[in-house]
């Protein structure tokens, strides 16, 4: 049988319905709904997306018989609305639009008033009593269908549309300024003159037959999902080029016809704020596309109901109606022709973040939807905007218009911010002292800005990408940042900074009033009006009450249901005892990752950080660390009493020490004469410190390794600030974290002294303190050998940072150029420093996972790259088994979503039939999947009746067969099975 290539619907009824998009487009299938449940929509046909890839496959040719299917469908819109196509008594004019299965907004082509001709055009100036609207009908129809049927375009960029010009013309030659007050007569002769030159430019008459007019729309049409715009967002979306378009082809109602008609455009809920109310606006006496083009100023749909009050009913009860039957909120177009309401396109409207939350909470509220879905609703991403300081949108447009507009970079720090303009981080502290607000612009920033940054509102880079230093920091501290905004230029000297603005270009001063807008990566002159996000204000500020704060109380519900799905726990990367709090505040669990070196950058800490590392003996190195010792004892005190009973990872010096050496002849001098030593010595430690690849130098354990006594330092402040904590009552769970390990040996070393020195600091203070000694997984032979390591390690988290970079064998800071041109060769699917690799990364962290908790089952697993802030990559470590991400505490919010979708998607598709023991448990502790694999192995050889011997062997077995599974990218719970087996055939 043929496949049926045409659904028809209107009167009540419809062949298709709304879950075939695939088939009908997302308008087809909108429009089919609408009429099975008895909403008023013109009736019409949709011709399948199969119809259009069969176009393609023939070489642009409308498959045989098509044309008949079509003449009988016309038959039924003809008996619907007792009209014909080309009759000259009663025409029937159809739209021809396109609609792709998921909505591509303006990519494609829509035809209107189709079936006009010189003929059709009296007979409806003669039904309608008004021959103005039916030559503006006809005007336009003509010109439509020369631009998209016939392709006439401008032919130069400088050209202006070939119709428009004409138009423009007429409008000069008869003194008037708008369409709408061009007389009938001119309408006909601007008929005449569209299709003149239509015959001039493209050698071919306009045709006048309606039913080849309609053939060649619906083909023009198909054609249209080939052009420019519509690849471009295709690309950008990452859809396949495969889906085509269906057609529709839709009896035309006119909005047009007088003052009883009009048109509009309308959202069921407020689309930015979610509040529940009709949002939208329309046109009287106007079609559809005059709304977007914004020639007239449309009214507020509020304002409907004062003129047409019935028709306002109306519209409520197809609001009420469609939120109900689609459980979501709408994006709708309607119509009205002299006094009759018509609905002619739905679809789920697009919302921000803010009412994202609302609309999920509010559905849930009415039971419409379970908490599950409204959970599953909410892209965790929009989630920072309900964290964000804002701009009064108002203000911000009038700013625009004002001229002030400069510049854009990349919106590395969603959010708004203004203040006046410094350029170097110590500014930036000086001036906030005095109570000043500042935005902090540099070329680019660095490790020694971080305070000044902390300082700023905001800041604004000329370099990096969204993976830079200064978006880093942005996500961490919450800040507003925008990056890599390379109209920028500095005069670090003089002061100034020059932006290459369209105007030209602009200087401006330090001090000077800046606003930059983190979430579009727009830059402004002069200062402009922030708020702080209601949810910050309850949270970090506790500048209010919740009582009083609507949008953080849906917040805090979401947060509470998703606390309840998730399966893996959340911790914070967090520096220092404000940031600790701050993570509380946000629902970390803990702290994942407490990097140390952030801490000698602080007050009174660099000085001595760096006599300790300019030391020439170990005595010299000895006395600078124990003055650090009673700072860092301090910074960890405040972070366990800030962190309460939550369990803390502390990671070991880092970073190579050169970052910590000063640059600038000041501070070399200022750093030999602390030290007694002569300037010429100072250099000379800053040379031969100096590496050509710090990434890949002596840093991490490394460190630790060749100066045993740095990490002592660190381990005693640990313990004792440990100890100080307890003594007050609080249980503290610090895990000692060493980092870039590549074997066991490594691990051994550093966690032998870290034990030494607790058992020293408890045997001086006359108590213990529970902790663990773990290890960063980030190297590429850290996940190859990481039964190995487990044997050592309590803890693994996955420093995904430096896996990335490792694995990839590229810098992260040089990542700009070659990513660029890496995504636009569709090389790499997106940035791998934002969301895990998964066919590489992601295959080490599996190895990882499999070999840790194989010889280790009690191993707990953790992420604490940047990573463990994004949601697909939060979705990853779900799938992995691990215990808990850790990310940037203003991304805590993001990650608990982002957990929960996983555990739910998880049980949506978990099989509800584990046949035996083993994979019983593989289905009900999925994270402990590899550890599982050992309890398949040993029932397997249980069921032998040969306990395999060495048990060690038995598991490396079954680690090895794991392994060999996670690099094949098949699943660890498949290959636990295969585990099982092949042991047992060993074992026999
Ligand atoms: P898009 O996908 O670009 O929105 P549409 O196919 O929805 O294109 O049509 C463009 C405009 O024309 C919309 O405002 C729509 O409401 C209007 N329109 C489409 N078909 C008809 C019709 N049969 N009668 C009246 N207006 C129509
Ligand atoms: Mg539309
Ligand atoms: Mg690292």
């Amino acid at each position: 049988m043929v496949q049926k290539r045409i659904y028809a619907f209107g009167g009540g009824k419809a062949e298709g319905n709304k879950d075939m998009k695939e088939l009908l487009g997302g308008k087809g299938a909108g429009l089919a709904e609408m009429s099975n449940i008895g909403i008023p929509v013109p009736p019409g046909f949709t011709i399948t997306t199969e119809v259009c890839t069969d176009y393609y496959r023939s070489g642009k040719r409308l498959p045989r018989g098509l044309d008949a299917e079509i003449r009988q469908a016309l038959k039924r819109v003809g008996a619907l609305t007792g009209k014909g196509l080309g009759d000259a008594k009663n025409p029937l004019l159809v739209s021809v639009r396109s609609g792709a299965r998921v909505s591509m907004p303006g990519m494609m082509d829509t035809v209107l008033n189709l079936g006009l001709n010189d003929e059709t055009v009296e007979a409806l100036a003669a039904r309608s009593g008004n021959p103005r609207f039916a030559w503006d009908s006809y005007r336009r129809f003509v010109a439509m269908f020369g631009d998209v049927v016939l392709g006439m375009k401008p032919e130069r960029k400088e050209d202006r549309d070939p119709f428009e010009e004409i138009l423009e013309h007429k409008k000069h030659a008869r003194g008037v300024r708008f369409d709408s007050e061009l007389p009938v007569e001119a309408l006909r002769e601007l008929v005449a003159e569209f299709k003149g030159e239509i015959q001039r430019r493209k050698g071919k008459a306009f045709p006048d037959d309606p039913f080849e007019q309609l053939l060649e729309a619906v083909a023009a049409v198909f054609r249209s999902w080939e052009n420019d715009r519509a690849v471009a967002y295709r690309k950008m979306y990452g859809y396949p080029s495969d889906w085509g378009t269906a057609v529709t082809v839709q009896s035309m109602v006119f909005g047009n016809m007088g003052e009883d008609s009009g048109t509009g455009v309308a959202f069921t809920r407020n689309p930015a704020t979610g509040d529940d109310e009709f949002y939208g606006e329309f046109l009287v006496n106007a079609q559809g596309e005059d709304v977007v083009a914004g020639t007239r100023t449309p009214q507020k749909i509020a304002e409907l109901a004062a003129r047409w009050p019935n028709i306002a009913r109306q519209l409520e009860d197809v609001r009420r109606k469609l939120e109900r039957h689609y459980r979501d909120m709408q994006d709708i177009e309607f119509t009205i022709e002299q006094g009759k309401l018509y609905v002619l396109q739905t679809r789920t409207g697009k919302r921000t973040g803010l009412a994202a939350v609302r609309i999920a909470v509010d559905l849930a509220a009415d039971r419409l939807i379970t908490k599950g879905e409204a959970l599953q609703r909410i892209d965790p991403e929009a989630l920072n905007h309900l964290l964000r300081p804002i701009f009064d949108a108002d203000r911000k447009a009038a700013a625009v218009k004002e001229g002030r507009f400069l510049a854009k970079g990349l919106p590395a720090g969603p959010g708004a911010a203004s203040g006046r303009l410094v350029f170097f981080a110590n500014d930036a502290e000086a001036w906030r002292t005095r109570g000043e607000t500042v935005v902090l612009a540099r070329h680019e920033t660095s490790p020694e800005d971080i305070r000044g940054m902390a300082a700023a509102e905001g800041f604004l880079t000329a370099f990096g990408g969204m993976t830079s230093h200064a978006a880093l920091v942005a996500r961490q501290m919450g800040k507003v940042a925008i990056v890599g905004c390379e109209a920028l230029s500095f005069d670090y000297h003089a002061r100034k900074m020059t932006v290459a603005t369209e105007a030209g270009a602009r200087t401006f001063s330090e001090g000077d009033s800046i606003s930059i807008d983190g979430s579009t990566g727009e830059v402004l002159e002069g200062k402009l009006e922030t708020r702080p996000s209601e949810v910050i204000q309850v949270l970090v500020e506790k500048s209010r009450d919740p009582a009083d704060a609507p949008v953080y109380r849906e917040f805090a519900e979401v947060m509470a249901w998703a606390d309840d799905a998730r399966r893996l726990k959340v911790r914070a990367n967090a520096d220092q005892p404000d940031q600790a709090a701050v993570s509380i505040a946000f629902g970390a669990q803990g702290i994942g990752l407490c990097r140390t070196e952030h801490m000698f950058f602080g007050e009174g800490k660099i000085g001595p950080m760096r006599e300790m590392i300019v030391a020439e003996t170990v005595e010299d190195r000895r006395a600078a660390l124990a003055k650090l010792l009673p700072l860092q004892r301090e910074d960890f005190r405040g972070i366990f009493l800030a962190m309460g009973p939550r369990p803390t990872t502390i990671r070991t010096l880092d970073p190579p020490l050169h970052e910590f050496l000063p640059q600038d002849e000041k501070g070399v001098a200022s750093l030999a004469a602390a030290t007694g030593k002569s300037v010429e010595r100072i250099r000379a430690r800053i040379e031969e410190l100096h590496e050509s690849n710090p990434m890949l130098g002596h840093r991490g354990c490394r460190l630790g390794i060749s100066y045993p006594e740095i990490t002592e330092m660190q381990a005693r402040a640990i313990f004792e600030a440990a100890c100080d904590a307890a003594d007050q009552g609080v249980k503290v769970e610090p895990e000692v974290m060493i980092p870039l390990v590549g074997a066991k040996k490594e691990l051994d070393d550093q966690a032998a002294l870290v034990r030494q020195v607790a058992d020293e600091v408890f045997r001086a203070r006359g108590r213990k303190v529970k902790y663990l000694v773990g290890t960063m997984i980030e190297i590429p032979r850290g996940a190859l050998t990481a039964a190995e390591i487990a044997k050592t390690a309590e803890f693994f988290s996955f420093g995904t940072n430096d896996l990335t970079q490792t694995t990839f064998g590229l810098s992260r800071d040089d990542t700009g150029p070659v990513l660029a041109t890496y995504l636009q060769k569709d090389i790499w699917p997106g940035d791998p420093f934002v969301s895990i690799d998964r066919d590489g990364v992601g295959a080490l962290m599996k190895i990882g996972v499999a070999g840790g908790r194989a010889t280790n089952p009690g191993l707990k697993l953790g992420i604490c790259g940047e990573h463990g802030g994004d949601p697909s990559s939060v979705a990853f470590c779900h799938e992995i088994g691990l215990d808990y991400v850790s990310c940037s505490p203003y991304r805590l919010p993001i990650a608990r979503l982002a957990a929960a979708q996983a555990a739910l998607r998880d049980r949506a598709a978990a099989p509800a039939r584990p046949s035996k023991a083993a994979a019983k448990k593989v289905a009900a502790r999925p994270g402990k999947a590899a550890s599982s694999a050992k309890a398949a192995a040993s029932a397997a050889a249980v069921r032998d009746g040969k306990r395999a011997k060495g048990r060690n062997g038995k598991v490396a077995a079954a680690a090895a067969v794991g392994i060999g599974a996670a690099i094949a990218g098949k699943s660890i719970a498949k290959a636990t099975r295969r585990a099982a087996k092949a042991l047992a055939r060993r074992t026999r």
